[in-house]
């Protein structure tokens, strides 16, 4: 009798659990990777927009020294140039900080500080025309470079802050993501400790279930199955007889005068003897057999696959078997003899018939003076009161010719 059903489900746990762990690496590896893509993404286009922004106002200064140096037209038009790019690139840069994740409050002052610098572009425009149309004169030049100087420089600011922010924003971001990615990998950790802490109870408890399912079908004595387990047993042998038709028979055994071992040697040492006994039952039989203790010195074996002639060859040989036991400790000189009594099943549906049936067999084995086994082959007549194998075709007494053992 062993817990095999145990390492079944401690197999099936292993398995949902590797399960669950391989999911839990996928889903952490995934999160990761988005994350990372998620912090790159969110920053660099803005950054990028920023950076190409910052050209502008290094333009207008190197246009506007030019100037100084050379009033040229050709300094005029790439101001002109300038001035139409400048306000797309502000607006440009307004909307993508708006939809961006940074707080408003975090690029407020920039944003007011590029919408002063639009607000003086047509100014500088303005006088850039003028100057384009009426030649560059002493005010004019000077009023292009005072508002372009203003421009240039309110440009330069807010870009490099913008820069700062923007970096400084992603670098927070990457951090928040990381210490995000370790939180979830830690929670995921966590859980899977506690799904492995469950399946553990689960396995322990299942094992502490199977091992008091396996107590209450165990003789305590003689490490055989008891009634219980017996009765269960020849369910599923009954079970593959409707089905494959195949025979069963049934044996009860009872010790004969146990009750003089216990008297003459002590009860442990009868103890012994009944273990002694188990043991030679488990010698004789196959190992589709099921050996059983019912109780006291009574034991039973069912057979599945066996039909009465098989049966009756085993009882033949446990009858050899017990008269040559030698018994353990005191009872060593003591001949044990066994009286049994042999069934098949044939009409019966269930292990009570069957063995309602076995029970006066062993009966008239004991009334026919013990150490014999008696089988039935059909319904039996009651156990005759004068002892000995009644005239009835139903009964008859097993003949044991041992070889080598005491001869009857
Ligand atoms: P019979 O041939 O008619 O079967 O005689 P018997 O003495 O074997 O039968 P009886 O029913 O009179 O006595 C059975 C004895 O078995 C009495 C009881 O003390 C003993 N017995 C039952 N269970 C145990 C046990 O677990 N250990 C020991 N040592 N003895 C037991
Ligand atoms: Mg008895
Ligand atoms: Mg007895």
């Amino acid at each position: 009798m062993r817990a095999a059903s145990s390492r079944g489900l401690g197999l099936r746990l292993v398995l949902v659990f590797s399960l669950i762990a391989t999911l839990c690496a996928l889903a952490i590896a995934y999160y990761v990777s988005q994350a990372r893509q998620q912090v790159g993404a969110d920053y660099t286009a803005l950054v990028t927009d920023v950076v190409r922004a910052q050209q502008d106002p290094a333009a207008l200064r190197m246009t506007l020294d030019s100037l100084i140096d050379r009033q040229d037209r050709i300094h005029l038009e790439q101001i002109q140039a300038l001035l139409w790019r400048i306000p797309r690139r502000i607006e440009g840069i307004r909307l993508q900080l708006r939809r961006s994740e940074l707080a408003p409050a975090s690029y407020g002052e920039l944003v007011d500080e590029l919408d002063h610098v639009a607000s003086r572009l047509p100014a500088l425009e303005a006088a850039v025309d003028v100057a384009a149309e009426e030649g560059i004169d002493a005010r004019g030049g000077e009023a292009i470079l005072v508002l372009g100087m203003e421009i240039e420089e309110g440009l330069a600011w807010a870009y490099s802050e913008l820069n700062e922010l923007l970096h400084r924003a992603s670098a927070e971001q990457r951090l928040l993501m990381e210490r995000l990615a370790l939180a979830v990998a830690v929670l995921l950790l966590l859980l899977l400790l506690a799904i492995a802490a469950v399946m553990r109870m689960l396995f322990q408890l299942h094992r502490q279930r199977e091992t008091m399912r396996l107590q209450s079908r165990t003789d305590e004595l003689t490490a055989l199955g008891n009634r219980r387990w017996l009765r269960e047993a020849a369910g599923e042998a009954f079970d593959r007889r409707r089905r494959h038709g195949a025979p069963l028979s049934l044996m009860l055994l009872d010790l004969d005068h146990f009750k003089q071992i216990n008297d003459a040697f002590g009860h442990p040492a009868g103890d012994a003897v009944l273990v002694a006994f188990a043991r030679t039952l488990e010698r004789q039989v196959r190992r589709v057999d099921r050996v059983a203790r019912m109780g006291g010195e009574e034991f039973a074996i069912l057979m599945p696959d066996s039909d009465l002639a098989g049966a009756e060859a085993l009882a033949e040989r446990i009858l050899c078997a017990t008269r040559a036991m030698a018994l353990p400790g005191p009872a060593a000189e003591h001949r044990l003899t066994v009286s049994i009594g042999v069934v098949e099943a044939e009409e019966e549906k269930s292990f009570d018939r069957l063995y309602s049936r076995a029970d006066p067999l062993l009966y008239r084995a004991k009334a026919d003076g013990r150490d014999r086994a008696v089988s039935g082959h059909g319904h039996a007549a009651p156990p005759s009161a004068g002892g000995g194998v009644p005239g009835h075709h139903d009964a008859g007494a097993v003949q044991a010719a041992c070889e080598g053992g005491p001869r009857r």
